[in-house]
């Protein structure tokens, strides 16, 4: 991006490091010439004022906005909201793929209206990992990856071939190949630089590598001091075609951690006590920034654990400032010698570099050596449980969740055993949270090595399985010779992906999900990943715990979650003596002297030489040199989606909502994953339906997550996550509601197609912290296919409401304490918000009419939940992609 700005505070300067000149917009010159005091600031508004002085225009960027962030340090908030530009985007293929076909769709809207499909390009670096299809179909067997490659490539052809067409056709487009590693990961080890540097006007520019991703946990590079956080795939989409993203400037909380972890814990207790910590403080909508004296007892796969689960602790994102140990982390990841120079250089002569001299929002403190290990579940990650509780508080969410106060079993076919309540089928060491650190990898291993030493076995009913964030793990953990012990109890590598993170644990075994099916078995997986929420991990299991790697392997040889690991034996070894966990658990001193002697810089240079490179089955894939992509209109994968269809040259601003009739009523903290799921489809639902009709077996189904190229399949499972409930069909689980009047039970895309041909409004009411979990494009864009105009919550998660606004449907929030309950909303009202048409501004109050079925009718006021003035012309343009558009023709 050409730089340009106006430098009202004449900040901009040249450093010189080693023997290279750059230009730096200089914070220390701008507090000289009239922003006295940032030096103050937390390191994280730094970064953006840093943006704001390099893109000062007078337009997006104007002097009031600058001088707010030096406002910010009287009040410690802002009302300000500024336009924020970072310098590159992050994708992952299943919010990637619906990217490019929006893309490759303006392309086609651009050619029809006689102009050169080629002006729409990226405009930042753009970096699509694909990492989020693979799935766990092979498992504890030596060949497992190669099956579960095969698979992959055999199910994902059409979506692979979409993503290599648009590496050629885009400009400052790259994607890294499948079987690489998981995007956060490969962004943490290999594509971050901490401060970026490019070209402008013949002179070289230094500024803070920043992003933002479509997946929410992009936070995880705050760990490296490069700020980032997930927004929607539409959001990102509007980032890369060159708008900036409206955002307040935003509260930064900081969280001073003083000591170190005692012996016994690990990076995952620390995160899990911190996600309840932030919770209970409530941090929505904050950064999080860490100091104090405890930073110097952080590894930095400690702190990307950390700063991995913001979303978790609700955060935007969780910051780490530069200092000794980033240098360290990027010389020992492989990074070149000026660039670790010039981070250095740049972070101090910025003020970037880690002190305690910075005013807060608030602080709030944390002795690290008070955490004690812990598990989360069995449903929200913020739900810790110490390990000493575990099996007492498993047993009473069993019985809230199963309202039985009896345990069952079931006979296995083909089998001895039998399977019980409590039986974990699932133990999975997966997901970036924590197969980047390999304290805990390594920790895992030694564990494994002790437990066959000692005579262990897992128990026959677990599916095991080990998916790596990237390759180099398989490398240490070859040299340190731990592989063989993890793959000798199952844990072998199936995958570099997210797998059962996203809900890709694959199929149980058939005698297995039988058994639980018949028995109505409440089954359990145990997971390292950071989410666990029902129906994400497998449609088999009902509850789901997030536990360290060294954790999930324990449970894995215990078998159920009705075990005390403190108290009961894990099993007998071989002279028959009782092996408990303390005596397989690996010491601190024994996992550092490994993780020094197994991992170094070559690993990481051999293993991202390539990366653009991919797998064989990658390089076989031939494509179209084509500028415009040649739709296939038989393709069940990637369609041409219809959001520019019978666009007018003109946007068509506020329209009328009258008399909508609500489609779902929904309870608190439903997920995105309830809105628009990623895994399993079931066979008896309208996706099914249309796989049928089209002669493809359930077998080739795949997941939603791989089927987001395809608008048709996206709306059908729109609200059909298997444990959504609707108050508005209360008896039945999944996507189901009733149409009004007749008061007919149907599955909700079925009722959205009815309402439509009767030309009825649509609006979707539900409780606090909608839209919670995941960053999911999908989850606005099927909301808007089903013709829904308004959501009217009690509170929206961040990412989501932005994401209904870029897809123009429109956010209200009940105001004056009323809810769905106290208004006693039951489905047969009808819903007009009045005067829309005349439009409204950021987050102003608009009268709602209610019109229950007895003729009562009641006027509530809803707050607008358009926040800003970007996003009130997002929404009068129908959308984002459809605003940008416009502006580009
Ligand atoms: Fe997201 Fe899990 Fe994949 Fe990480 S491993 S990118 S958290 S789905």
């Amino acid at each position: 991006m050409k730089i340009n700005s106006k430098d009202s505070f004449k900040s901009l300067k040249k450093i010189k490091v080693n023997s290279k000149i750059y230009n730096i917009f200089s914070l220390k010159e701008a507090e000289k010439n009239g922003l006295s005091g940032i030096s103050k600031l937390p390191k994280s508004l730094k970064v953006l004022l840093e943006n704001l002085l390099r893109f000062e225009d007078n337009q997006t960027v104007k002097k009031q906005q600058i001088l707010a962030l030096k406002s910010w340090l009287k009040d410690k908030k802002s009302k300000t909201e500024i336009a924020y530009r970072p310098a590159r985007v992050l994708m992952q293929d299943y919010t990637g793929i619906p990217a490019v076909a929006d893309l490759a769709a303006m392309r086609d809207a651009v050619k029809n209206k006689k102009k050169d499909p080629k002006k729409i390009n990226p405009l930042s670096t753009v970096d699509l990992v694909i990492d989020h299809s693979v799935m766990v179909d092979a498992y504890a067997s030596k060949d497992s990856f190669k099956e579960n490659v095969e698979k992959e490539f055999l199910r994902n052809g059409e979506r692979y071939s979409f993503l290599k067409w648009g590496q050629k056709a885009f400009n400052n487009f790259r994607v890294v190949p499948p079987g690489t590693g998981i995007c956060h990961q490969v962004n943490l080890e290999y594509l971050s630089k901490v401060v970026w540097s490019s070209e402008s006007g013949g002179d070289i520019y230094a500024y803070p590598d920043t992003l933002v991703g479509t997946d929410s946990h992009t936070t995880m590079v705050n760990s490296l001091a490069v700020l980032g956080w997930g927004v929607g795939g539409i959001e990102a989409e509007a980032a890369m075609l060159g708008q900036p993203i409206s955002m307040l400037i935003p509260e930064v909380v900081g969280l001073n951690l003083s000591n170190k972890l005692s012996e016994g814990t690990t990076a995952t207790d620390l995160v899990l006590s911190i996600v309840q910590l932030l919770r209970k403080k409530g941090v929505v909508g904050k950064f999080v920034e860490f100091y104090g004296d405890g930073l110097k007892n952080l590894s930095l796969a400690d702190r990307a654990t950390i700063a991995n689960m913001a979303p978790e602790y609700g955060a935007t994102c969780g910051f780490f400032p530069v200092d000794e140990e980033t240098l360290k982390y990027l010389e020992f990841s492989g990074r070149d010698d000026q660039i670790i120079s010039l981070v250095e250089n740049y972070s101090k002569e910025q003020g970037l570099w880690a002190d305690d001299n910075i005013i807060f929002s608030e602080t709030l403190e944390l002795d690290i050596s008070t955490v004690v290990p812990s598990i989360a579940g069995p449903k929200r990650p913020q739900d810790k449980v110490l390990l000493t509780e575990s099996s007492k508080l498993f047993n009473k969410s069993f019985k809230e969740n199963t309202k039985r106060d009896f345990s069952k079993e079931e006979d296995v076919s083909g089998e001895k055993f039998k399977l019980k309540d409590g039986d974990i089928v699932i133990a999975a060491i997966t997901s970036c949270t924590n197969t980047s650190n390999p304290s805990v990898l390594i920790g895992a291993g030694l564990l494994a090595k002790k437990a066959i030493e000692r005579g262990l076995t897992v128990k026959p009913w677990v599916k095991t399985s080990l998916a790596p964030g990237s390759q180099v793990v398989t490398d240490y953990l070859k040299k340190s010779g731990l592989n063989k012990y993890l793959d000798e109890l199952g844990f072998n590598l199936v995958g570099y992906g997210c797998t059962t993170c996203i809900g890709n644990s694959g199929p149980l075994d058939d005698n297995i999900s039988e058994a639980i099916k018949k028995g109505n078995l409440y089954a359990v997986s145990v997971l390292s990943g950071n989410r666990n929420f029902e129906g994400r991990i497998n449609p088999d299991v009902k509850a789901n715990y997030l536990a360290s790697p060294p954790l999930v392997v324990a449970y894995a040889l215990a078998g159920s979650m009705n075990i005390d690991l403190y108290k009961e034996a894990l099993g007998k070894d071989k002279k028959g003596q009782l092996v408990f966990l303390k005596d397989i658990w690996p010491s601190n001193k024994e996992i550092q002297n490994l993780i020094l002697t197994s991992i170094n810089a070559d690993m990481f240079n051999k293993r991202y030489a390539n990366i653009s490179e991919g797998p064989t089955n990658w390089k076989d894939i031939k494509t179209s040199d084509s500028s415009i992509y040649n739709w296939n209109e038989t393709s069940t994968y990637v369609k041409k989606p219809p959001f520019f269809e019978n666009m007018t040259e003109k946007p068509e601003g506020f329209k009328k909502i009258t008399n909508a009739r609500p489609l779902l009523i929904l309870g608190d903290t439903v997920t995105t994953d309830h809105i628009s799921p990623a895994g399993s489809i079931k066979k008896d639902s309208p996706t099914g339906n249309y796989f049928m009709q089209r002669q493809i077996q359930e077998k080739d189904f795949n997941s939603y997550g791989a089927r987001r190229g395809n608008h048709e399949v996206m709306m059908r499972g729109t609200f059909g996550n298997i444990r959504i409930r609707n108050e508005i069909a209360p008896n039945i689980e999944g996507g189901f509601t009733k149409i009004y009047p007749e008061e007919k039970v149907v599955s909700v895309y079925e009722a959205a197609i009815e309402y439509k041909k009767r030309g009825n409004d649509l609006v979707v009411i539900a409780g606090k912290e909608y839209g919670t979990g995941s960053s999911r494009d999908w989850a606005a864009k099927g909301t808007k296919l089903l013709g829904i105009k308004a959501v009217i919550a009690e509170s929206f998660e961040r990412i989501h409401r932005s994401n209904l606004i870029g897809m123009g449907v429109l956010p209200l929030q009940f105001k004056d304490g009323f809810d769905r309950k106290k208004l006693n909303i039951t489905g047969s009202e009808l819903f007009t918000i009045i005067n829309i048409a005349k439009g409204i501004g950021p987050r102003e109050d608009i009268n709602c009419e209610i019109k229950y079925a007895n003729g009562t009718i009641k006027i509530i006021k809803l707050l607008c939940r358009i926040d800003t003035t970007n996003e009130i012309e997002y929404y009068k343009h129908g959308g984002i992609l459809q605003y940008v558009l416009r502006n580009m023709l």
